[in-house]
Parts: C-alpha cells; sequence; structure tokens
C-alpha cells in the first residue's frame, strides 16, 4: 500500500502543476463550455492583408493546437490522477492492477499504468 503522506505530496505536485498547465493554456487557448477539460486554440488576430502573411498565421495557429492538445492530455491525465487519489485507487495500474513502483509515481505522478503496461 502506499502511504497516505506520499499521496498528499504528489497530490501537491499535481495541484500546482494543474494550475499551471490551466494558466498556459488560458494565455492561448479557450476553455470551452459545458466540457470537463477541453480547450480550443484561439486563431491569431488578422493583421496582415497579404496571403503570406495569412498562411504564417494558419501555420501558427495550428502549432497553438498541436500544444494545446499536449497540454490537454496532461492535464485530463493530472485530473483522472486526483479522481483516483479520491477514489483511494492511486497508484494502482489500471490495466494489470499491479501497484506502481514510488519511483515511477515520483516520476510522472499523473501515469496509470505501471512499467510493464506504459505505451
Ligand atoms: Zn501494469
Amino acid at each position: 500500500m502506499i502511504e497516505k503522506e506520499f499521496i498528499e505530496k504528489i497530490k501537491t505536485r499535481l495541484e500546482k502543476e494543474k494550475q499551471g498547465l490551466i494558466k498556459e493554456l488560458d494565455s492561448f487557448a479557450d476553455k470551452k463550455k459545458n466540457l470537463k477539460s477541453d480547450w480550443a486554440a484561439r486563431f491569431p488576430n488578422f493583421q496582415g492583408s497579404n496571403l503570406e502573411e495569412e498562411a504564417d498565421e494558419v501555420e501558427e495557429y495550428e502549432n497553438l493546437i498541436s500544444i494545446e492538445r499536449t497540454l490537454e492530455t496532461k492535464l485530463q491525465q493530472i485530473n483522472l490522477a486526483m479522481e483516483s487519489m479520491e477514489k483511494g485507487e492511486y497508484g494502482t495500474c489500471k490495466t494489470c492492477h499491479q501497484e506502481i513502483s514510488k519511483e515511477r509515481l515520483e516520476a510522472i505522478p499523473e501515469t496509470a499504468v505501471c512499467q510493464n503496461c506504459k505505451r
């Protein structure tokens, strides 16, 4: 069993990380209403009128979307990890139901699978 103290420590870390992710997402994306953790990157303001500038902006927007997805995925993993803490299931591998090593939890606190089951 994982000690409560260890979980509390991880929880604090996850909470901090979560706030950081939300702040980062907030800076370039809008949270969609009615969805728990779905964000949409804001399209950059069109200031230029020529096609080349527009192409740059489209490229920038595509970059933002890919960053947004990465951050959002991480945020979802953190949310799930925190939910599993509340249910008392944190630290158990979702795939094989074995205990995940503390070393792994320290390294990737939001993980839901053990070393053997990771993809
Ligand atoms: Zn496993």
